[in-house]
C-alpha cells in the first residue's frame, strides 16, 4: 500500500502510557487515536501543521477521549469502525476499504482485526501498521469483547504482512510484555535482548513503539503460539494440555492475565 515514503510518525504521549501517533507530510498531519486532544492541540500549533484527518481503531475512551475537542480547534474527517459507537465519526470503514489522503499522498487498507473489541481495526499503508490495542509490542491487548478465535485469527492476519511492517501500538507496555515473554521461553536469547534494549530506551524516558514485526515474530508470545517452546511452557506452568490452537492462544492470554 505504500504511497509515501516520505512520511514522519512521531508519539504524543497522552493520558498514563498512551500513544497518539503523528503522520506527518508537506506540512500536514493525520492523528490516530487522540485520547487526549490538548497535547494534539500543542503539538499541532508548536509545529505548525495542518491537521488533515483524524484515524481511530476503536472506541476506547483513551483512544477516542480527545476527538470532539480537537474538532472544535479544527474541524477535520474523522475515520473509525463502521459497527463501533464513536461520536464524531464522518467517515466510517470496514474491512479492506482504502482510505486516501491526498494531502499527505498517503493511503491505507483497513484490516479488521476483532477481539479486543469487536469491531477493532487497524490502518495498513507505507510499511506501517496502526493496530490500537490488538497487537501490543511484545504483547497483545486483552480479549474484552471478542473470543479468543477471533484474537487468534486477528493475530494471523497480522502475522501475514511483510516482516519490516513497522508496528504501531496504542500504549507503551513493552517491558511488561517482555517479563511475561522471558517467563513463558526463560531461554529465548532474543526476548532477553530486547528486554536490554527496552531498559536502556524507557530508562532515558524513550519510546520502544515501533517495533518491526520481524521483531514481534521472534519475541512476542502471542505470535508464537505455533512453538514448541511456547507451548511446553504453558503445560508445563498451567499444568493444562490445550486441546488445539485456540486453545493454546486462549490458556497464554489467561496465563498474562494472572500476571496483570
Ligand atoms: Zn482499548
Ligand atoms: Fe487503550
Amino acid at each position: 500500500m505504500l504511497t509515501n515514503n516520505n512520511i514522519k510518525v512521531t508519539p504524543i504521549k497522552a493520558l498514563t502510557d498512551n500513544y497518539i501517533w503523528a503522520i506527518e507530510s508537506n506540512n500536514y498531519l493525520v492523528v490516530v487515536d487522540p485520547g487526549e486532544a490538548k497535547p494534539v492541540i500543542e503539538y499541532i500549533k508548536k509545529h505548525n501543521l495542518n491537521l488533515a484527518a483524524i484515524l481511530v481503531t476503536h472506541h476506547h475512551y483513551d483512544h477516542t477521549g480527545g476527538i470532539a475537542e480537537i474538532l472544535a480547534f479544527k474541524e477535520t474527517k474523522v475515520w473509525g469502525p463502521v459497527n463501533e459507537s464513536i461520536p464524531n465519526i464522518s467517515n466510517p470503514v470496514e474491512n479492506n476499504d482504502i482510505i486516501e489522503i491526498p494531502l499527505l499522498d498517503l493511503k491505507f487498507q483497513v484490516l479488521a482485526i476483532p477481539g479486543h473489541t469487536i469491531d477493532h481495526i487497524a490502518y495498513y499503508g507505507s510499511s506501517n501498521l496502526f493496530c490500537g490495542d490488538t497487537l501490543f509490542t511484545a504483547g497483545m491487548g486483552r480479549i474484552f469483547e471478542g473470543t479468543a478465535e477471533q484474537m487468534y485469527n486477528s493475530m494471523q492476519i497480522i502475522k501475514s504482512l511483510p516482516n519490516t511492517t513497522n508496528i504501531y501500538c496504542g500504549h507503551e507496555y513493552t517491558l511488561a510484555n517482555l517479563k511475561f515473554a522471558m517467563l513463558v521461553e526463560p531461554h529465548n536469547l532474543e526476548i532477553q535482548k530486547r528486554y536490554e534494549e527496552a531498559k536502556l530506551l524507557r530508562k532515558q524516558n524513550l519510546p520502544t513503539v515501533p517495533a518491526i514485526l520481524s521483531t514481534e515474530l521472534a519475541t512476542n508470545p502471542f505470535l508464537r503460539t505455533d512453538n514448541n517452546t511456547v507451548i511446553e511452557s504453558l503445560v508445563k506452568n498451567r499444568k493444562i494440555i490445550p486441546q488445539d490452537k485456540i486453545a493454546i492462544f486462549r490458556e497464554l492470554r489467561a496465563w498474562k492475565d494472572t500476571t496483570g
